[in-house]
């Protein structure tokens, strides 16, 4: 019998229960155990859920508070040192490790948090050094293992691999120069063998044991790493599936074909071309092969042809017994259920798949490659041949006159008229910008009142001509204050705008917006991304009426302010019937018409904000040119329509720009800002290395604390950036958006800017 398997649930809860609750315990409105028991009552229902589906191998254990790679260093005693002494409980500890803890006369910043591989969630990386102490502090595996036998249910309790805990993590403040974490392999399996025995004593017959690492180039690496670590876990545990996820093994399955686990689950929604060389590799083992052809990270109903044309082949290959259809990863990247969306239309949710729906495909399609005779399978294998017929139909009707569009785009709409050094000339002429020009990113401080009116206005409880007398009374003032604060070139601090991403896809066809279509981000934050359906085009002018408002109320020249095709992309859940790609063009070219539209009104600046190029970033590198190549040209795409006069802007969320560099410089953006790293000039001396033309405004403080710059600690920072840079070049800006931000800091902390920035013009005339 082919068996099913969920390799881990959403763990929020179907209406955000944990978050409300680990909020009401920050907020101490509930105590300890009233937190432990909405988790565990939100567990519970989750354990059910999939079962009720009839799947095989339910998951245990892979359920967080606030992440799981938290939970499991805090479980292997990886607590760096500031977080202890201050007398705070280990739950206490542990949510000061994932967000920070300013109370009682404790204060310690979070953990830094990364992206977890190539997802919008984020984790919270471990610090590791020479002397970390591995303990096992509890067994949650077990735990969760025994919570879910007692109401009945066997299942597969879910690890992360010890490899891949040590990929993810860094060298801690104490560790030695050169100190990498996975030297300390030896000195974690103990620990690992413990936990497993633990599980194996407690009945568990398999476990899952997640290697995402795997999936990655520098795996190849670690081939002895592996080979070591499963022959001494191996023994002791359970049987072990070995999960990879996100992406293919490519040359790692060689080594990792021949490690001693019972069971291998390799990623057939992004990597289905994998599937005959893992056969391959396997056949000739005992290995149980786990294929994931639902996928955990989109939302579309699978088609179940294509994968059980899949398994089929591997049924062929290994029997029935060898083979578990399964999702591709944790489906802790999709929402929880159909259920609760009550506006969709029913065309519209015949569409889609979230996580309790795909619970019960990867149920049927094990059942179908089983050879069951079941009336409800068959019924639900028809209906499924149905909605896939129809969403087939209804991309192919799209928008022909957006695809020829896209078909016929030429290499020169992607080319400024002029070079940067023409370009230059005329927009300093046109601007009228001082030396040192100062700027900030965009957004100003999102207020109470702010989001209570848009609440308001979704409610229907004020009139739209109310709410938007209410927006330009925002504007006003945020434009007075710039003007007050001596800043040059103005934004009008976009009060209108819910999210950067949401904004735009609410006024694009193509977009459908969930009621509760909830994933998380990290933490306690949760976000709803919208879902591109079908061919994307501008109805009309999305930004201008606001843009030309707030310049309409200056001299001072208005920057006009956009989210960029890939930003939008990635954030957005993308379709899976054509490329992103050619999402990225159809979204560039709405946006082209925008950036026009808005130099037509009389706009002389346009920030076209791209944060999301990095992290868009396939997970190997062989796979990085092809993706640069179209990003960048989306962005080009969007921004070059316009005559020299007008100033494009970028900004960018980080500062790792050392290997994608030749990419940015090729953007052609008039201006970007970027994320400058604390008080290193490093990431300046990159870009004076490779020869940066264009025009650059590194943040000179970072907004990301309340905390307010002194204004020498602004003119040493811009004295610094001088050493390296021309002073033609340079912009005086914060170093991200002030939407999270107080009035008051914003205040003080723009003042002192433009005090520096002054100083500067004197300084170096
Ligand atoms: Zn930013």
């Amino acid at each position: 019998m082919v068996a099913s398997s969920v390799l881990g649930f959403p763990r929020i809860g179907a209406n955000r229960e944990v978050k409300k609750a680990v909020e009401a315990y920050w907020a101490g409105k509930i105590s300890a155990d009233q937190l432990t028991q909405a988790a565990a009552d939100v567990r519970k229902a989750s354990w059910q859920s999939v079962k009720s589906k009839g799947v095989d191998y339910v998951p245990s254990g892979e359920f967080s508070l606030y992440d799981h790679v938290l939970d499991h260093a805090t479980a292997f005693n990886v607590v760096p040192k500031r977080y202890v002494g201050h007398g705070l409980s280990p739950l206490d500890v542990y949510f000061a490790m994932g967000r920070g803890r300013q109370a009682d006369g404790v204060d310690v910043p979070a953990s830094e948090m990364k992206k977890w591989f190539d997802s919008n969630y984020h984790y919270v990386v471990p610090e590791f050094a020479e002397d970390t102490d591995f303990q096992l502090k509890f067994n949650k595996a077990v735990e969760e293992y025994n919570d879910a036998k007692a109401l009945g249910i066997e299942t597969r309790p879910v690890v992360l691999g010890p490899i891949t805990f040590l990929w993810l993590g860094k060298p801690s403040k104490e560790a030695r120069p050169g100190f990498q974490p996975i030297s300390l392999l030896q000195k974690l399996l103990p620990v690992y063998k413990k936990l497993l025995s633990d599980l194996k004593a407690a009945g568990a017959e398999w476990v899952q044991i997640d290697e995402p690492v795997l999936v990655l180039d520098q795996a190849a690496h670690f081939e002895k790493e592996f080979t070591t670590a499963y022959a001494e876990l191996a023994p002791v545990a359970p049987k072990i599936m070995l999960t990879t996820y996100f992406n293919r093994l490519d040359s790692n399955l060689k080594f990792v074909a021949k490690l001693p686990v019972a069971g291998l689950h390799i990623d057939l929604d992004r990597a289905p071309e994998q599937l005959d060389a893992t056969l391959e590799a396997v056949k000739a083992t005992d290995l149980v092969l786990s294929l994931g052809v639902v996928s955990g990270r989109n939302i579309w109903k699978t088609d179940f042809e294509a994968a059980i044309k899949l398994g089929q082949k591997a049924v062929d290959v290994l029997g029935q017994d060898r083979v578990i259809i399964a999702t591709s990863s944790s489906l802790l990247h999709t929402p929880v259920t159909l259920e609760s969306e009550k506006k969709l239309t029913e065309e519209q949710k015949d569409w889609f798949s979230f996580a309790l729906e795909k619970t019960a495909e990867v149920s049927t399609i094990a059942k179908v490659l089983s050879g069951s005779q079941d009336a409800a399978v068959a019924q639900a294998l028809e209906a499924n041949k149905t909605s896939i017929a129809k969403r087939r139909e209804f991309e192919r009707n799209s928008d022909d006159a957006v695809r020829k569009r896209v078909a016929a785009i030429t290499p020169d709409q992607l080319e400024r008229r002029s070079p940067f050094a023409v370009r230059q000339e005329v927009q300093k002429k046109k601007l009228d910008l001082p030396k040192f020009p100062t700027t900030t990113i965009g957004s100003f401080p999102q207020t109470k009142e702010i989001r209570q009116a848009r609440a308001k206005l979704g409610k229907n409880e004020i009139t739209e001509e109310a709410y938007e007398d209410f927006l330009k009374k925002e504007i006003d003032s945020v434009v007075r204050f710039q003007e007050k604060a001596g800043l040059d070139l103005l934004v009008h601090g976009e009060p209108e705008r819910n999210d950067m991403v949401q904004y735009f896809g609410e006024l694009l066809n193509g977009f459908v917006f969930t009621q509760n279509g909830w994933v998380q981000s990290y933490g306690s934050r949760y976000v709803r991304p919208p879902i591109i359906v079908s061919d994307v085009s501008r109805p009309g002018p999305m930004t201008v009426k606001w843009s030309s408002y707030a310049q309409s109320i200056t001299q001072k020249p208005m920057k006009g302010m956009l989210t960029g095709p890939v930003t939008i992309l990635n954030w957005s859940f993308p379709r899976a019937d054509i490329s992103r790609e050619l999402q990225s063009k159809q979204l560039a070219l709405a946006l082209r018409d925008e950036v026009i539209d808005l130099e037509k009104a009389g706009i002389q600046a346009i920030q076209v904000d791209e944060p999301a190029i990095r992290e868009g970033l396939p997970l190997r590198r062989v796979d990085w040119d092809h993706y640069l190549q179209w990003a960048v040209d989306s962005f080009k795409l969007a921004t070059a329509g316009v005559t020299d006069a007008l100033q494009t802007h970028s900004h960018f969320c980080y500062s790792d720009f050392d290997d994608i560099f030749p990419s940015i410089q090729r953007l052609d953006a008039d201006v970007i800002s970027i994320e400058a790293s604390k008080s290193d000039m490093k990431l300046l001396k990159t870009f004076k290395q490779y020869g940066y033309s264009n025009q650059i405004g590194p943040g000179v403080y970072d907004i990301h604390s309340p905390r307010v710059p002194g204004e020498q600690e602004i003119k040493d920072r811009v004295s610094a950036m001088l050493e390296i840079l021309p002073d033609s070049l340079l912009f005086v800006n914060p170093d991200c958006g002030l939407k999270t931000r107080g009035w008051k800091e914003t205040e003080a902390s723009l003042n002192n800017l433009v005090a520096a920035a002054r100083w500067a013009r004197g300084t170096y005339a």
